[in-house]
């Protein structure tokens, strides 16, 4: 469970991205959603790694080699790829993550490593029923939910 959140740094990276994709090509077919080359070409960027990548970061990774694209074309795909579901942006950092297992319920909890800079999504449905009802309690009515903790991965933690 928690190595599958955390991949080891030296795991075949190339097969998470390109599984990510695949799945992303199918949802978006079966949604009617345009996956278009930018878009596409957006998240395969954000799945360099498992390290959340700044906007402005993912701009440079896109020109790399003389690319004129615009911020507001990656904004554009980012707003598309989160509606999506496809990609996380987690607030704590402003930087965006490719989702693990797209198609779910999205209220997730976010794992943030400050060594690596690798994150993962907790997706712990007790801690969730806990939260709203806590809210509730309050009397209170979640709009959007931000919960991101900081600490150490188990491979950082290991080193
Ligand atoms: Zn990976
Ligand atoms: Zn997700
Ligand atoms: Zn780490």
């Amino acid at each position: 469970m928690v190595s599958r959140a955390f991949p080891t740094p030296g795991h075949d990276h190339g097969a998470c991205a390109a599984q990510a994709l695949a799945a992303a090509e199918k949802l978006c077919q079966a949604r009617g959603a345009r996956l278009t080359a930018v878009r596409r070409k957006v998240l395969s960027l954000v799945w360099q790694s498992h390290a959340p990548v700044g906007a402005y970061d993912l701009l440079a990774r896109l020109n790399k080699g003389g690319g004129k694209i615009a911020p507001i074309a990656v904004y554009r795909a980012l707003d598309f790829l989160m509606a999506q579901g496809l990609v996380h942006r987690l607030a704590s950092i402003n930087a965006y993550m490719g989702c693990a297992h797209i198609g779910h319920d999205h209220a997730a909890q976010f794992l943030i490593c400050k060594d690596c800079g690798c994150a993962a999504e907790l997706e712990s449905p007790a801690l969730r029923k806990a939260l709203v009802k806590a809210v509730a309690g309050r009397g209170f009515t979640i709009d959007r939910e931000i919960v991101e903790i900081s600490g150490l991965c188990p491979h950082c933690k290991a080193s």
